[in-house]
């Protein structure tokens, strides 16, 4: 595997303009691409694909994610999630088939990265509102670190039920659940016949096929420099090589206070926002479930044990 890096500073736009300009002009766009935009999982979610049923794929993609968005949803009272949530100490609740699925990557990535990425955060990033910009005060922070802890959920593969062994015990897969939804936008726009797909889920970013809009078929990722104007790139990735690059950044959803940066990442060992001076971490892999979960679990453990977090599961990965 070949990745296409541009290890300067770079403008994506003006170097793909030189480059179809220097090629003749850019290959033919077919009118059979269909592409959609839509508010879903809290961000910002375009699904684009080509072929004859390009806007059914497209459209079968986004209810399945508008299906998978309900069962996941921390706050829709009738949410798998929040079914769980709800449910008394030591009771297997059943999950639907995505939750399932997600809490399996989810546990194996919070085992390996001895909880840096942990599900049960939901009590901390319950008690942080990053629109009001409120910060918990310590006594909070404390008494919602009692409820934090995955080695308290028991998942059973073959039942497909999650106990708890503390009542107060709460799940959030914001972490996962867009990376799990690119995955399966994909196997869907594949099942309507589609060409090729480029998908954008709040930056969960997964593509395959040929891309039309360039000759040589790649697909080319900017990845943004933190707390930057949205035009600057440090790197470009060419998202084929794996299948899907995934960004977490602590510039996502953040406020400043007294000039310290408090950011919606948190440390679940310390309740607070993680702190290491990593800004931005991006995974490239295969599975877009995985490559979510590792993005946020190297955001908290820092450079070092980031690194070595992707190595152990095969990915590669790229630090701001
Ligand atoms: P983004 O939502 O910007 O793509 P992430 O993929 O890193 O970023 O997910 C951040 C979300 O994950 C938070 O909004 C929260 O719901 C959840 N979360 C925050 N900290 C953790 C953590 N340490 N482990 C697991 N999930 C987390
Ligand atoms: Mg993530």
């Amino acid at each position: 595997m070949e990745i296409i890096i541009e290890e300067k500073k770079v403008r994506v736009l003006p170097i793909i303009l030189i480059i179809c300009l220097l090629l003749g002009g850019c290959s033919f766009i077919p009118d059979n691409s269909y592409t959609e935009t839509q508010f879903l999982l809290d961000t910002v979610c375009t699904i684009e694909a080509g072929g004859e049923n390009a806007e059914s794929a497209v459209k079968a993609a986004f209810d399945e994610i508008g299906k998978i968005q309900k069962q996941v949803d921390f706050y829709d009272e009738n949410s798998t999630v929040s079914l769980f949530n709800k449910a008394e100490a030591n009771t297997e609740i059943t999950l639907d088939n995505h939750t399932a699925l997600i809490l399996k990557t989810c546990l194996e990535v919070s085992h390996a990265s001895q909880g840096a990425f942990d599900v049960t955060v939901a009590s901390l990033t319950e008690i942080w509102d990053f629109k009001e910009k409120y910060i918990p005060n310590p006594k909070e922070i404390e008494d919602a670190l009692k409820n934090v802890g995955y080695e308290n959920l028991v998942l059973d593969e073959t039942k497909g039920t999650l106990l708890k062994k503390h009542k107060d015990i709460k799940i959030d897969l914001g972490g996962a659940a867009k990376g799990y939804c690119a995955d399966i936008a994909v196997n869907i726009l594949k099942e309507h016949g589609a060409e090729y797909g480029l998908i954008n889920l709040g930056g969960n970013i997964v593509a395959f096929g040929k891309n039309p809009k360039r000759k040589d078929g790649s697909w080319q990722i900017g990845i943004k420099k933190p707390f930057s104007d949205g035009e600057t790139y440090e790197k470009t990735v060419s998202v084929e090589n794996y299948g899907a690059v995934v960004t977490s950044g602590t510039y996502e959803r953040y406020f400043y206070d007294k000039d310290k940066l408090y950011h919606h990442i948190i440390d679940p060992k310390t309740g607070y926002p993680a702190d290491n001076g990593t800004s931005s971490v991006t995974i490239m892999n295969e599975s877009a479930l995985l490559a979510d979960c590792l993005s946020t679990a190297c955001l908290v453990s820092g450079e070092e044990k980031g690194r070595e977090l992707a190595n152990e599961f095969g990915a590669d990965i790229y630090i701001q």
